[in-house]
This record gives C-alpha cells, sequence and structure tokens, in this order.
C-alpha cells in the first residue's frame, strides 16, 4: 500500500534537496514502467496524466488503473492530474479522485485573472482535500486549441512569494528557462533567478520542461530548490526509438520494448533527480 499524497513526497524530497520526477501514463504499460522504475531504484515517483492527455485516456478509465498499481508498488507513488486550463476539466479531475491536480492560469490574458481563478480552485480543491499546483509566469512550449503556442515569461521573484500567499497553492511551477516538447536550441536555465525564487516562497517549486536538459541542467536545478521535475517527451522518444528498432514485430511485442525502453529512460531520470535510494 504505497499510494502517497504529492504533498508528502514532495515534503520529503524538499528537506533532503533531491528531485521528484512527475511522468505523464495514458496506459497500463506507462503505469508500469514508471512504477517499475521507481521500484528498481528504490526512489518515490509521481505519475498522472494531464488534460491535453484525455484523448489518449478518459480520466475516469485511467485513474483506477493508476491507484490500483500505486497501491500495489513497493515505493511511494503520487497519483496527480498535471496541466489543466478549464475550470470543467479541473473539476472531473477532482470528481474522478485524483490526490492533487495541476491548474494552468498562465494562459490566461492578465495575471489577476491568474489569481483569481487558481485561488477559487484552490478553495474548492482544499475543501476536498486535494492539492494544488498553480503556474506564474509561462513555461511556454505548449499550444492551445487554436494551436497558438504559449510565449516564455520568467517568473518574478517576489510577483511569485504574492502569487503564492493570494492564492494558496501548494506547488508552484516557475519559468526560468524550460519549455514544453523537443528543444530548437539548447535552454538558457537562469539559476540566479530560481535560487531567488526559493529564497521568497516556502511551498515546493516545480520544472516543467525537462525533457532535453543537459544531466548538469537537472543537477543545478535541483541544487537550486526545485522538487518536482516534470519529464514526458523523453519518455516517450525513448519508447518511438524502440519500436523503430523493431520493425517485424507485432503489436502485442511492440508494447513490451516500448515499456522497456520507458522503463529504463525513467530509471536514468529517478537516478538524476537524486531520488534513487530515497523510498
Ligand atoms: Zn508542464
Amino acid at each position: 500500500m504505497a499510494l502517497y499524497k504529492m504533498a508528502e513526497i514532495l515534503k520529503d524530497a524538499q528537506q533532503k534537496h533531491y528531485g521528484v520526477g512527475y511522468f505523464n501514463a495514458v496506459n497500463m504499460e506507462m503505469t508500469r514502467a514508471c512504477i517499475g522504475a521507481a521500484e528498481a531504484c528504490s526512489s518515490p515517483i509521481i505519475i498522472g496524466t494531464a488534460e491535453a492527455l484525455l484523448p489518449y485516456g478518459a480520466f475516469e478509465w485511467l485513474l483506477p488503473l493508476m491507484l490500483r498499481q500505486a497501491e500495489a508498488a513497493r515505493v511511494p507513488v503520487a497519483v496527480h492530474l498535471d496541466h489543466t486550463y478549464h475550470f470543467d476539466t479541473l473539476m472531473r479531475g477532482l470528481r474522478a479522485g485524483f490526490g492533487s491536480v495541476m491548474y494552468d492560469g498562465s494562459r490566461l490574458p492578465d495575471h489577476r485573472e491568474n489569481v483569481r481563478v487558481s485561488s477559487e480552485i484552490v478553495r474548492i480543491a482544499h475543501a476536498m482535500g486535494v492539492d494544488v499546483e498553480c503556474e506564474l509566469g509561462s513555461v511556454g512550449g505548449l499550444s492551445d486549441e487554436q494551436g497558438r503556442a504559449d510565449a516564455v515569461i520568467y517568473t518574478d521573484p517576489e510577483d511569485a512569494k504574492r502569487f503564492v500567499d493570494e492564492t494558496g497553492a501548494d506547488f508552484l511551477a516557475v519559468s526560468i528557462g524550460t519549455q514544453h516538447g523537443v528543444y530548437k536550441a539548447p535552454p538558457k536555465l537562469d539559476i540566479p533567478r530560481l535560487r531567488a525564487i526559493r529564497g521568497t516562497v516556502d511551498v515546493p517549486l516545480v520544472l516543467h520542461g525537462g525533457s532535453g536538459l543537459s544531466d548538469d541542467d537537472f543537477r543545478e536545478t535541483v541544487a537550486g530548490g526545485i522538487s518536482k521535475i516534470n519529464v514526458f517527451t523523453d519518455i516517450v522518444l525513448a519508447a518511438q526509438n524502440a519500436i523503430a528498432q523493431h520493425p517485424q514485430a507485432g503489436y502485442t511485442d511492440l508494447n513490451l520494448y516500448a515499456e522497456t525502453a520507458m522503463r529504463e529512460a525513467t530509471e536514468k531520470k529517478l537516478r538524476l533527480f537524486g531520488s534513487a535510494g530515497m523510498a
């Protein structure tokens, strides 16, 4: 029985200065790859899905699958709902039973609107015993329904403190130079900015857009105060490569090749973030 709340996992990470990986899982193989990797290196892990991943699996079907595997795991596993943009989707996530949720108001036209909606969602979620991750600044790299790419807006340390105080957010996603998806040029991370945010804000800090960063980038961001690192693209690319290497394999075997590759890629990240051996 190793289902944990994300807050419990991140509190330990914050105290002991290591990073915990968050990985999206949209089916049984991805879930099994994540938990298998965490068990192999005795690491806590956070798994979940997101609003943009709804076409691959409804919350109501995926969540029981993830919860069942989390409960049976030999390591702490939290099940979290990543990026939601719409009130209705977030409410659907709460109803489905996620232990924590992310509301991303960074696309809203102005900052006050992000504060207002985030506060409202925190109030509702807290009443249901669910913790909330919010985003200030914009990590960028994702596209909205009209295909417009999000801009990158760096998080200001003083704004971050005010935002957490005003909204009551339990975790804060910050923008310090990473981007979602595949990088076109190597990212330049603003570590002094991260340290300044860490100095003003008490809640665990989250890094999105973790795919494509160098090993040193990860070490620096964890040392600079990041407690949770979201990785998706790198894991999916590992699966794609494994599938490409077996053009003659049948579909069911392809699933297993992909799962093995995802498990290995996930384990590498967990070791890099410093969470191996911390379960
Ligand atoms: Zn993200």
